[in-house]
C-alpha cells in the first residue's frame, strides 16, 4: 500500500511511503517526510486497516509528522483499480459507489475487495473526511466498441460484460497530457502513443487526448510481455500445458501471472530489467533473448498503435522500465526507422526529468515522462472535492 500527502496548492509531496507484507510475517512500513530522514519500521499490521491506521499515525507524529491533526488533511484520494463500464471518471465515495466498487469484484478479485477494505478503513479513522475513488480502468472507457470488443460470442459481452478495459489509466492520462505540455502543444489536436512499462506493462494510444486503444485487457494479464505475466499468447496454450503438465486451471493461470514474462523468458534468471541488462552486457543468453522478445513486442504495439491512429507525432516511455532502462528505449527505438526516428544517445543516457530523447531532426517526436499517479490521483481529488 504505497501513499503519499500532496498540498494541493503547491503540488509538493509533504510526505509519502509504503506499507509492506501487510498480513504476513516481518511487514514493515517505510515513511519519508519531505526533506527529512527516511525511516523504515517492522511493525505487525495483520490487515489493511491496521496499514491505514500506522500511516495516519506516522503523518500526525508528534515528532516526523508532517501535520498536526488529521483534520488538516482535507480530503482522500484512492486509487481502485476495476471500475468496469460504470465508472468513466473519478467519483466522490458514497455508499452506492461502494456497492458499485463491490460489483466489480469479479474482474478484478485480488485488487478491488483490498481498495474497498482501504477506503472502509480510512473512512473510520476520518469519518467526516471526503474520499474519491480514481479508477484505473477510467481513461481507457473512451475507447470505440472495435477497439474494446473481443471476436466472442456477443452474449458474454452483453451477460459478463467481458471486453477490454485496460489499466494504469492514471498513468496513460498523466504522462499523454504532461507529453503535450512539455512540448508546449494541445492534447486536443495531438496522436500520442504512451509505453508505461514497468512490472505490469501496458501501451495505449491517446488521440485528441481521449484513449483510443490499449493492451491490457479483461484483467491486466493481457497485452505486453510483462515482469512475469505473460502478455498476449494463443489461448489453446493453456489447455495445451493443462494436458502435458497435468495441471488444473488455477496452477496455469498462476504460471501465466507469476511465472512467465521476462522472468519466464529468461529461464528463470529475473524479472527484473537490471538484473536483464547486466545479464545482456555480459553476453548472458537467457538475459538476451528475454530482452529482445520484450522490445520487440513493444515495437509491434506501436506499430498497431501507429496504423489505429493513422499516425503518431509523440511516444513515450515511462514507469520503472520505461524511465530508467536506456537499452529499451534503444531497442524498441531500432525498429521505428519507417517513422523517421531518431534517438539523441546523451538525452536517452539521462534520467529522473521530463526529456525528448529524439533529435531535432526526427519525425516523431520521443520522450520520457516520468509518471506520477498519486499527484494525478490528488488533482482528480481536489477538482471534485
Ligand atoms: P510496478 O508495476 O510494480 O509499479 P514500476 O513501475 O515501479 O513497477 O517498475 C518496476 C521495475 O522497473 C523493476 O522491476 C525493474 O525491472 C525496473 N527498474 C527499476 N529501476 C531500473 C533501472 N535503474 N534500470 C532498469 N530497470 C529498472
Amino acid at each position: 500500500m504505497k501513499f503519499q500527502l500532496i498540498d494541493s496548492a503547491s503540488e509538493c509531496c509533504l510526505a509519502k511511503g509504503l506499507c509492506e507484507r501487510i498480513g504476513i510475517d516481518g511487514s514493515m512500513i517505510t515513511y519519508a517526510p519531505e526533506g527529512g530522514e527516511k525511516e523504515k519500521n517492522v511493525t505487525p499490521m495483520p490487515d489493511h486497516t491496521e496499514a491505514i491506521r500506522l500511516v495516519l499515525e506516522a503523518l500526525t507524529n508528534s515528532k516526523t509528522g508532517v501535520v498536526k491533526s488529521l483534520d488538516e488533511i482535507g480530503a482522500v484520494g484512492h486509487r481502485v483499480v476495476h471500475g468496469g463500464e460504470r465508472f468513466a471518471q473519478s467519483v466522490v465515495i458514497d455508499d452506492e459507489v461502494m456497492q458499485a466498487i463491490e460489483e466489480c469484484n469479479d474482474l478484478a478479485p485480488l485488487h478491488n475487495p483490498a481498495n474497498l477494505i482501504g477506503i472502509n478503513a480510512c473512512k473510520a479513522l476520518m469519518p467526516d473526511t471526503p474520499m474519491v475513488a480514481v479508477f484505473d480502468t477510467a481513461f481507457h472507457q473512451t475507447m470505440p466498441e472495435e477497439a474494446y470488443m473481443y471476436g466472442l460470442p456477443y452474449e458474454y459481452y452483453k451477460k459478463y460484460k467481458i471486453r477490454r478495459y485496460g489499466f494504469h489509466g492514471t498513468s496513460h492520462s498523466y504522462v499523454s497530457n504532461r507529453a503535450a505540455q512539455v512540448l508546449g502543444r494541445s492534447i486536443e489536436t495531438m496522436k500520442i502513443i504512451v509505453c508505461h512499462l514497468g512490472n505490469g506493462a501496458s501501451v495505449s494510444a491517446v488521440k485528441d487526448g481521449k484513449c483510443v486503444d490499449t493492451s491490457m485487457g479483461l484483467t491486466p494479464l493481457q497485452g505486453l510481455i510483462m515482469g512475469t505475466r505473460c502478455g498476449d499468447i494463443d489461448p489453446a496454450i493453456i489447455e495445451f500445458l493443462a494436458h502435458k503438465e497435468n495441471k488444473g486451471i488455477d496452477e496455469i493461470m498462476t504460471v501465466l501471472n507469476k511465472q512467465s514474462g521476462v522472468l519466464g523468458l529468461s529461464d528463470h534468471l529475473s524479472s527484473d530489467f537490471r538484473d536483464l541488462e547486466e545479464g545482456y552486457n555480459r553476453g548472458d543468453e537467457n538475459a538476451v533473448r528475454a530482452l529482445k522478445t520484450f522490445c520487440y513486442n513493444v515495437a509491434k504495439y506501436i506499430g498497431a498503435y501507429t496504423a489505429a491512429m493513422n499516425g503518431v507525432d509523440v511516444i513515450c516511455f515511462t514507469a520503472g522500465v520505461g524511465e530508467n532502462a536506456a537499452i529499451v528505449r534503444t531497442f524498441v527505438c531500432e525498429y521505428l526507422g519507417y517513422l523517421g526516428v531518431k534517438i539523441d544517445q546523451e538525452a536517452n543516457g539521462r534520467r529522473g526529468e521530463d526529456i525528448v530523447i529524439s533529435t531535432a531532426d526526427s519525425r516523431t517526436v520521443v520522450m520520457v515522462i516520468p509518471t506520477n499517479e498519486e499527484l494525478a490521483i490528488a488533482r482528480e481529488t481536489v477538482k471534485l472535492v
